[in-house]
């Protein structure tokens, strides 16, 4: 499954989940492109890895704004010509109930994780259309599927990314290009780090495979779906949680 020669670009990859996505396509061969909103955070990461040895590097941009987008996307195909992987990873949280839910908050979440999806695919596939061929996987959530009090914004923006999958996988098929998405479930990260005993019991206990995922999970099914094994897989959401939507 390796992506040798392949040139991937990873957005929100300078921590978390993305920074992983990113490390483990590095692994297997692919040059990095660290995208990501802070421009030191995408400079560290990008620089980290290159010592490991690694080929990666760093690009800023707000994925909301389409001309920032735009920018970025230029400076990389001048440098680099096409852009074969895209991993639309970037995405924040805001959450509340319903009803006390502000006008900004939504807008931000849907903003970044859903209207953050159409800018990127819509300026790289281009360069994926001239190759005639691509692999686009975005990062989705259990959340938008099977919904979660309190995350009415992120619900909503992570259904919608399961819906333009499946929508762009019909419209870039024929150009051999793929569409996916991953929708993780309780991943271990910081937020999840804090939560005291009694509370992870709780989580566990709703998780037949009876532990919290991990940011290597999640990317490791993005290097599936990057890879030729999953050349004839499209518009396709891989649920990693453990088991628990089940
Ligand atoms: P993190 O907050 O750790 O990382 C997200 C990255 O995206 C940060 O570097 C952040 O930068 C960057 N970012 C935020 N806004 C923008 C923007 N407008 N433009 C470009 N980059 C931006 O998140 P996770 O690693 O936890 O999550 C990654 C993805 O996985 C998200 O889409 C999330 O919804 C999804 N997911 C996560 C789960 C989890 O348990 N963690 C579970 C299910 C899905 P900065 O920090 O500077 O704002």
């Amino acid at each position: 499954m390796h992506l040798k020669d392949q040139i991937a670009l990873i957005t929100g990859s300078a921590r978390g989940i993305g920074k992983e996505i990113a490390r483990q396509m590095a692994e297997h061969g692919a040059t990095v492109m660290i995208c990501d909103i802070v421009e030191e955070d995408a400079q560290k990461t990008a620089e980290e890895f290159k010592k490991t040895g690694y080929q990666a590097d760093y690009f800023t941009c707000n994925v909301t704004s389409m001309q920032n987008v735009e920018e970025m996307a230029n400076k990389i195909l001048d440098k680099y010509k096409r852009v074969d992987i895209l991993i639309n990873n970037a995405g924040i949280t805001k959450d509340n109930l319903l009803l006390r839910m502000s006008e900004q908050d939504w807008d931000a979440v849907l903003s970044v994780n859903l209207k953050g999806v159409f800018t990127c695919t819509k300026v790289l596939v281009r360069s994926m259309m001239k190759a005639r061929k691509g692999k686009i996987i975005n990062i989705a959530s259990i959340i938008g599927i099977v919904g979660n009090a309190g995350q009415a914004n992120y619900a909503a923006s992570k259904a919608g990314i399961i819906g333009f999958t499946k929508s762009i996988a019909k419209e870039f098929a024929s150009r051999n290009i793929t569409v996916n998405a991953v929708a993780p479930g309780y991943i271990q990260t910081e937020m999840t780090d804090k939560l005291n005993e009694k509370a992870r019991e709780e989580i566990f206990k709703k998780i037949p495979l009876g532990q919290l995922g991990t940011p290597q999970d999640v990317a490791g099914a993005c290097i599936f779906l990057a890879s030729q094994a999953a050349d004839y897989i499209t518009g396709q959401t891989i649920v990693v949680d453990g088991g628990m939507a089940i």
